[in-house]
């Protein structure tokens, strides 16, 4: 049963209080120094707090406050029912279908179900050889416009609920951003805040290591070489007139296998770690959007390198269609679920690179 918003920030706001009293934890992230210089600890800031937090749970293991203790210190929990909330009030919409796992249920089974719908069986089940054997199943122009039309609207909302949250943790000059972003890139690529310190995570226990910063780095990389891939077969298209599906050493196969490769083994990774680790830490109403967002980026990888594989096989068309429905679950799922924690949580570290030049500044004028 979740917890009312207001109590969920008035149970953050007890504990971080605790924190700033205690700084025991200062040397894991940044998440303690940014309170300490927010005495008011106000919901904005709250806000912000949650999403600098990376999750790493050494403060959980290192609290001499966690319960039984009367004080019930249990910081990356608190933090992660505010990091929900901070995204669902900045999006202000909740998610149809009870959540992001019915939506994006619904949404894989979409397109297999429309295209054996629509799709003469002589033509989705037969194998295609030719150039352009893709769109001989879903033409082109369905492709491109579903896909269009079915990000339209998340990312609309995605960059609505940055500007709100944006501005709830303080916003900022064109100036104090631009002189931020190097240190906030940097902060963003080598995941700093879930390196405790330069001691790795808690991952099983109270003990440290690197596999959650590892598996991190797998899946982010492997999304973003996923990403060029489709960038790479929208220009091989348009500027060289090639079509889908492309020769094995070509841009577009080359980046997407590169890609899929590393978020499968990325997602598995973190599906191990995930499932292995102690639920104490944890908020448990938040688990079913993170398993959904693994499972979503699981299924997409996975089904993409099967079309690959089977491409010249008579099962491609519904493997391309259960591959686009993976996509759109993704796509439709975006402003509701845990990938939430990507724009916000760089925002997050934009704020905090800007906090510490301001403060740099203060001391040496
Ligand atoms: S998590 Fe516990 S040990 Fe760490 S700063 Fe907070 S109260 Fe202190
Ligand atoms: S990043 Fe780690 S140490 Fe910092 S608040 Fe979050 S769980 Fe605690």
């Amino acid at each position: 049963m979740p917890l009312p918003e207001g109590d969920i920030l008035d149970e953050a706001r007890r504990q971080m209080t605790v924190c700033v009293v205690c700084k025991y934890c200062n040397g894991y992230c940044d998440v303690f120094r940014a309170a300490d210089a927010r005495p008011d600890l106000t919901d904005g800031d709250l806000f912000y707090l949650a999403n600098l937090c990376h999750h790493c749970r050494n403060c959980w293991y290192a609290c001499q406050y966690r319960p039984p203790h009367p004080f019930a210190v249990a910081l990356p929990a608190a933090l992660a029912r505010v990091r929900v909330l901070s995204w669902q009030r900045a999006v202000g919409w909740p998610a149809p279908l009870g959540g992001p796992a019915g939506l994006a249920l619904v949404a894989t089974l979409l397109v297999p179900l429309l295209t054996l719908l629509l799709v003469p069986p002589e033509t989705l089940f037969a194998a295609h050889r030719e150039s352009g054997a893709f769109h001989a199943v879903i033409p082109r122009g369905v492709m491109v416009w579903g896909a269009a039309l079915a990000l339209l609207a998340p990312v609309g909302l995605v960059g609505l609920a940055m500007t709100r949250f944006w501005r709830a943790i303080g916003g900022g000059s064109a100036r104090q951003v631009a002189r931020a972003l190097p240190a906030t890139l940097r902060d963003i690529l080598t995941l700093r805040n879930l390196s405790g310190g330069g001691v790795g995570c808690n991952e099983r226990d109270d003990r440290f290591g690197f596999a959650r910063w590892h598996a991190h780095h797998l899946v982010f990389w492997g999304f973003l070489l996923t990403v060029t891939a489709t960038l790479a077969a929208a220009a091989s298209h348009h500027l060289m007139g090639m079509r889908a599906p492309y020769p094995w050493i070509s841009a577009p196969v080359v980046l997407g296998t590169a890609g899929g490769v590393a978020l499968l083994a990325g997602v598995g990774a973190m599906a191990w770690i995930k499932h292995r680790a102690d639920p104490a830490p944890e908020a448990p109403e938040t688990r079913a959007a993170e398993w959904t967002l693994l499972c979503v980026l699981g299924a997409s990888a996975a089904s993409g390198l099967m079309l690959l594989v089977l491409r010249e096989n008579a099962a491609m068309g519904m493997l391309l269609a259960v591959h686009l429905g993976t996509v759109l679950a993704f796509f439709v799922t975006l402003p509701f679920g845990k990938m939430m924690h990507a724009p916000f949580r760089a925002l997050a570290l934009l704020r905090a690179a800007m906090d510490r030049q301001e403060t740099d500044r203060a001391h040496d004028p």
